[in-house]
């Protein structure tokens, strides 16, 4: 019998131990220490722009942060893309809130600037203006940026990006996470860097951070005793977890690279395929780090849907996906306004994630190709 092949497995460098060894001789074994700082540090030079980073307990812990940090209150609106992993939009319920979800449009999948600005107008007509917009650049594809920060700073609304899964993907030659007023990543277990858990903030000011670090250490007055005037959390990074994450910068490039050199495999082995697309960059200003690569399959065209390639490869030990279920069609979010085409629907039901992990070997990915292969037989 095969081993499992996985959509995105963990990859670490090999020096991600030597880290977590310092952290446990030198007894820094609590949420704070020279591995979070160091970590901090690698991704703001990783980052540029003079990014300030906070690392955190996860990429939500983040996200809910940010939207505390951009005044976002009981029954505000918050608009958010739809197509996206419940992550991106459970923080706004968190925080009372109600999201208004957007709908993608079919360059880059994620929100639609038209439906954005459609959104927004509608809303201040009725009489309430959202508090704040939350893009997202999924599966690494950045967002169509310049339309949508224009309007952004047309309406004067806070921008958010959720860049989860796009670390190093950029823009116009800028990293995606940068742009917004806020961005998150995230270090889960399946993302391009993984800390087993963990995630990030990144805003433009010393000051917005150390307020989003004392909000993480559950707002602590300055006092000798324990005084608190604000609501905290416990969302603080451990420094055992921060020590995989400074290990792992180290390859996050070469990281990038396989996971393109994925793209490049599924673009090649579908290439002469009518009915199927691979998803790519719409034009050179974008540069998707391909977190993971994704197939359009038009069952018109092809006869089968993607439903049915899942199925086989799952019988050969292959692990795929369909595309991220928009959050309008969520039950949990049913009652949630929605603007659009029903662009994301038509993703969701066409679309298949397969396995794209840096740490593939030429072994797995002959497998993977002699199954696909057999399959359009
Ligand atoms: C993974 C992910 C998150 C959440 O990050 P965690 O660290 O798992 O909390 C948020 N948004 C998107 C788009 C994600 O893929």
């Amino acid at each position: 019998m095969n081993s499992k092949i996985w959509l995105s497995s963990p990859h670490m460098g090999g020096t991600e131990m030597k880290h977590v060894q310092e952290a446990y001789d030198t007894n820094w074994v609590a949420p704070l220490g020279p591995n979070v700082t160091g970590f901090e540090e690698d991704l703001e030079n990783y980052l540029t722009q003079s990014s300030k980073v906070a690392c955190l307990s996860s990429g939500t812990a983040a996200l809910h942060l940010t939207l505390i940090l951009s005044g976002v209150v009981q029954n505000d609106d918050v608009i958010c893309q739809s197509f996206t992993f419940s992550a991106s939009a459970n923080p706004i319920k968190y925080q009372g809130a109600n999201p208004v979800f957007i709908d993608s449009e079919k360059d880059t999948w994620n929100m639609c600037p038209l439906a954005l600005e459609e959104a927004i107008k509608d809303k201040i007509y009725k009489g309430k203006k959202p508090k704040a917009i939350i893009i997202v650049h999924l599966y690494g594809m950045p967002a169509k940026i310049d339309e949508i920060a224009a309007i952004s700073k047309k309406y004067n609304i806070s921008l958010i990006e959720d860049a989860a899964e796009a670390l190093g993907s950029t823009y116009k030659g800028r990293k995606c996470g940068t742009f917004g007023d806020f961005g998150i990543l995230s270090f889960n277990g399946n993302k391009i860097i993984t800390t087993s858990g963990g995630g990030a903030l990144v805003c433009k000011t010393e000051k917005d951070k150390q307020k989003a670090v004392f909000l993480a250490t559950q707002a602590r007055d300055e006092a000798p005793h324990y005084q608190h005037s604000e609501i905290g959390y416990n969302y603080r990074m451990s420094n055992v977890l921060a020590g995989i994450g400074r290990g792992q910068m180290e390859v996050l490039d070469t990281h990038i690279g396989l996971r393109r050199g994925m793209n490049q495999f599924y673009k090649e082995l579908f290439k002469d395929v009518d009915g199927i697309n691979v998803f790519t960059e719409p034009s050179q200003d974008f540069y998707s780090n391909h977190w993971l690569s994704c197939v359009l399959i038009d069952s018109g065209i092809t006869g089968f849907t993607r439903e049915d390639l899942r199925l086989q490869l799952e019988k050969d030990q292959i692990e795929s996906r369909p595309l991220w279920k928009p959050m309008h069609l969520q039950p949990v979010f049913k009652d949630c306004e929605y603007y659009g085409d029903n662009v994301s629907e038509t993703l969701f039901n066409r679309g298949l994630c397969l396995p794209s992990g840096s740490n593939l070997s030429e072994e797995e990915r002959i497998r993977i190709k002699e199954a696909i292969i057999g399959f359009l037989k």
